[in-house]
C-alpha cells in the first residue's frame, strides 16, 4: 500500500529504540510539529536526538515536496545519506515514493503514524516557542498544489484537544506558541466551529505566551474575517497576518482554482489594519503560472503596491506531479527568473520603507530565543523579530530600543 491511503501502523516508530536518532525537517511548520511529535515520542523510548548525522544510529528526513526545488535538495540529500537505518516521512513520503526509492531504500513512516504514537505516549516537548498543529489538509483545491494530496481533506483538532496542547506547552517554558495548519482560517469548518471562537479560547489560558497564527487562505478566511480580526486585537495574539494570496490577478487566481479575488483580498487587509493598526503582513506569491500574461502579472505588482506587505515569498512556478496545473503549458524558466525578480525587488522596497518607520523608536520585546550566551532573539507585537545583546531570559518583556533595520529582523538595545 502506498500514498494517502496508507494506514498508520505502529510498529515502525515502534522498532527505534535506545538510539542516537538524527532528524533532518525539510519544509514548513507543520513538519516542524511533526518533527517535535516524533522526537518526543522517540525520547520516550530512550533515544537521544543528535544535531549531526555523523553521531547518528538511525537518521529522520522529514520531507516537503511543496516546490520543485525542493524535491530536488531533498533527493540529493538523501541520495547523498551513508547507509545507517534512514527513515523518511512527511509529504514526499506520502505522494511520491517512486522518486524517494529511485535515491535510497529507506522505511516509510506515514505522519499519520507519528501523530498516532504521539498521542498514545508522546510527552509534550520543552521549550521556549512551542508548535500546535490545529488542523491538517484543507478545504481547497488548489490547481497547482501537491499538499493537499499529501494531507488529505481538513481535519481539525478538537477545541478542548488544543487548549490542553497550549497549557501544557506553556507549563513546559513556551513562551511562544505558532498554531499551524495547512489553511488556519478552514480550522473548525468540519466541526461546527471556527478560528474566531477559538483564539478567543487559547487567550483566556493563563500564562505569559504570546500567539503566532500560521497562513491562512483568503477565501476560508473572509466569511469570518471580522470575529478573527477582532480575536487578533486581543493583548494574548501577535498582530502578524500571513496571507499568502499567491496572484493579483483574477483571471490566474480562476485558474489557480483559490476562491477568491483580488477586492476581497484588499478587503481583508484593510478589515485587519482597522483593528490592529500597524499589523504586520506577510504574503505569499506565485511567479510565472502557466499562461501568466504580461497584464496578469502587472495585477500582481499592483496588488503589491495596494497590499504594502512586510515580507513577501516569491515563488517561481513549478509542477508538481498529478496536479492539474501540471497538464498546463510550462513558461520558460527566463521569463519566471526575470518576474520574480521584478516581484522581490519590489517587495524588498515596500519592506525597507516600512521598516524605516520604526529605526530608533522604543519597544516592548518579548524575548523567545536565547540565540547564543550573551544574545537573544525577541519579537513585538507584530511579531518583528529583534536581535538583543545581554544574558537575557525568555517570556521576560523588555524595553528595547530598535537601532538597525535587517530588512526581515531589527538589531535593537536594551532601555
Ligand atoms: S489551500 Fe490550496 S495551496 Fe493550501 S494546502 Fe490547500 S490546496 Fe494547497
Amino acid at each position: 500500500m502506498n500514498g494517502a491511503g496508507h494506514s498508520p501502523g505502529r510498529n515502525t516508530i515502534r522498532s527505534i529504540v535506545q538510539k542516537r536518532v538524527y532528524i533532518k525537517t525539510y519544509g514548513c511548520t507543520y513538519n516542524e510539529g511533526d518533527s517535535r511529535k516524533l522526537a518526543a515520542v522517540l525520547e520516550r523510548q530512550g533515544c537521544t536526538l543528535v544535531s549531526r548525522p555523523e553521531e547518528a544510529d538511525a537518521i529522520v528526513v522529514n520531507t516537503c515536496t511543496v516546490v520543485g526545488a525542493t524535491e530536488r535538495k531533498v533527493l540529493k540529500h538523501l541520495r547523498a545519506l551513508r547507509t545507517c537505518p534512514l527513515y523518511v516521512t512527511g509529504c514526499m513520503a506520502t505522494v511520491q515514493r517512486d522518486a524517494i526509492l529511485s535515491a535510497c531504500d529507506p522505511v516509510f513512516i506515514h505522519p499519520g503514524e507519528i501523530h498516532a504514537a504521539y498521542a498514545e505516549e508522546g510527552d509534550v516537548p520543552a521549550g521556549p516557542v512551542g508548535i500546535v498543529q490545529v488542523c491538517q489538509g484543507c478545504r481547497g483545491s488548489c490547481s497547482y498544489c501537491i499538499t493537499r494530496m499529501a494531507r488529505g481533506p481538513l481535519v481539525s483538532a478538537d477545541t478542548g484537544a488544543i487548549l490542553g496542547e497550549v497549557r501544557a506547552l506553556v507549563r513546559n517554558g513556551a513562551v511562544e506558541i505558532r498554531l499551524t495548519g495547512q489553511d488556519v482560517s478552514a480550522w473548525g469548518t468540519d466541526i461546527g466551529s471556527h478560528l474566531g471562537a477559538l483564539l478567543q479560547e487559547i487567550s483566556g489560558v493563563p500564562g505569559v505566551f504570546r500567539v503566532r497564527v500560521g497562513m491562512m487562505n483568503p477565501a476560508t478566511l473572509s466569511p469570518i474575517q471580522e470575529t478573527v480580526a477582532g480575536a487578533f486585537s486581543g493583548e494574548k495574539i501577535f498582530k502578524f497576518l500571513h496571507l499568502p494570496v499567491q496572484s493579483g490577478s483574477d483571471t490566474v487566481l480562476e485558474r489557480m482554482g483559490r476562491g477568491y479575488t483580488k477586492s476581497e483580498v484588499l478587503a481583508i487587509v484593510e478589515r485587519f489594519r482597522a483593528y490592529c493598526p500597524g499589523i504586520s503582513l506577510h504574503t505569499d506569491l506565485i511567479c510565472g503560472y502557466p499562461g501568466e500574461t504580461d497584464e496578469e502579472f502587472c495585477e500582481t505588482l499592483d496588488l503589491l503596491s495596494r497590499m504594502q506587505p512586510d515580507k513577501v515569498n516569491v515563488t517561481r512556478y513549478s509542477p508538481r506531479p498529478q496536479t492539474p496545473a501540471a497538464r498546463e503549458k510550462d513558461m520558460p524558466d527566463r521569463f519566471k527568473k526575470e518576474r520574480s525578480r521584478v516581484l522581490l525587488t519590489c517587495a524588498e522596497k515596500i519592506a525597507k520603507s516600512r521598516n524605516a518607520a520604526w529605526v530608533s523608536r522604543e519597544v516592548p520585546v518579548l524575548i523567545t530565543e536565547v540565540l547564543r550566551p550573551g544574545s537573544a532573539m525577541g519579537r513585538t507585537q507584530y511579531y518583528q523579530g529583534v536581535v538583543v545583546k545581554g544574558d537575557l531570559t525568555p517570556g521576560n518583556v523588555r524595553m528595547v530600543r530598535l537601532t538597525e533595520d535587517r530588512t526581515y529582523y531589527f538589531i535593537g538595545e536594551l532601555v
